[in-house]
């Protein structure tokens, strides 16, 4: 052990049941094509290492056995290429999201939206499209400031839900493909929880790791690649996570493995 909080409750429904599901090494040796430059960034800064993955014997969520200080993080995504890639997507994203946001619209009243982890601001943009005034947060300064070129008309703030300003609340929330990267996830929800107007609506997505195709195999799937991914969800984990805070929890049915839930909040 070298460095990080270690972790042993499940993150995502607080079961003491855990099992050691493979080690650091072992999923080094089943990942390292791909994985190669996770596997040099945690070796060069041992804080972003981990020892070994659990699995909670009552949620089946999957997680490292603990997480990177919010600085080693910081400094690894301070190196991250991501931006790039999503600005050559940006045509297919936004269709994608405007898609998106036209179903999801027709599940709230009110017309104030926040996309959390909102990168280049595709899904912002696709929301004031579909009549929301439109804001995201995003960490990536880079990001951000790409999202204000292109889609100016909207509202947007650097940083992680800290930097919302305080009693800020929307109708629809939407955090896609973002709970699997923090270190406290149980932290996020609550602060998501926060962020939603009485009566509105969280739309979350995450990957799920007791999905048929993936459960058996774990060290296989792509998705298991920390230090970005440090918990994997699994429909009875997002559940147990956003049960205290939420009226009514769904979760939609999806034949990949991915958690795609939406999450109603009380009138009051
Ligand atoms: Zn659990």
């Amino acid at each position: 052990m070298t460095g990080g909080t270690l972790r042993d409750r499940c993150p995502a429904c607080g079961s003491a049941d855990l099992a050691e599901v493979f080690t650091r090494a072992e999923w080094r040796d089943a990942a390292l094509r791909e994985r190669r430059d996770a596997w040099a960034a945690m070796e060069a800064d041992p804080e972003l290492a981990f020892d070994a993955f659990l699995r909670c014997g009552a949620c089946g969520t999957l997680f490292t056995d603990r997480v990177p200080p919010p600085a080693a993080l910081g400094r690894f995504y301070g190196a991250y290429s991501g931006t790039a890639r999503s600005l050559a997507k940006i045509k297919s994203k936004l269709g994608l999201e405007t898609r998106r946001l036209f179903c999801l619209r027709l599940a709230v009243r009110g017309r104030r939206f926040l996309d959390v982890g909102s990168g280049i601001g595709c899904a912002v943009e696709a929301a004031r499209r579909n009549g929301f005034a439109a804001a995201g947060i995003e960490p990536g300064a880079d990001a951000v400031e790409i999202a204000r070129r292109h889609f100016p008309r909207n509202e947007y703030f650097v940083g992680t839900l800290d930097a919302l300003p305080a009693g800020r609340q929307f109708d629809l929330v939407q955090c896609v493909e973002v709970l699997e990267h923090v270190p406290n996830p149980q932290r996020l929800v609550a602060q998501l929880a926060a962020a939603v107007a009485p009566g509105g609506l969280l739309f979350l997505t995450t990957p799920d790791a007791g999905h048929h195709t993936v459960r058996g195999d774990p060290l296989r799937w792509g998705m298991v690649c920390p230090p970005e991914h440090l918990t994997l969800f699994t429909r009875d984990g997002v559940r147990a996570a956003l049960a205290p805070h939420f009226h009514r929890v769904i979760v939609l049915p999806n034949r990949k493995p991915g958690v795609r839930v939406l999450a109603f909040k009380g009138k009051n």
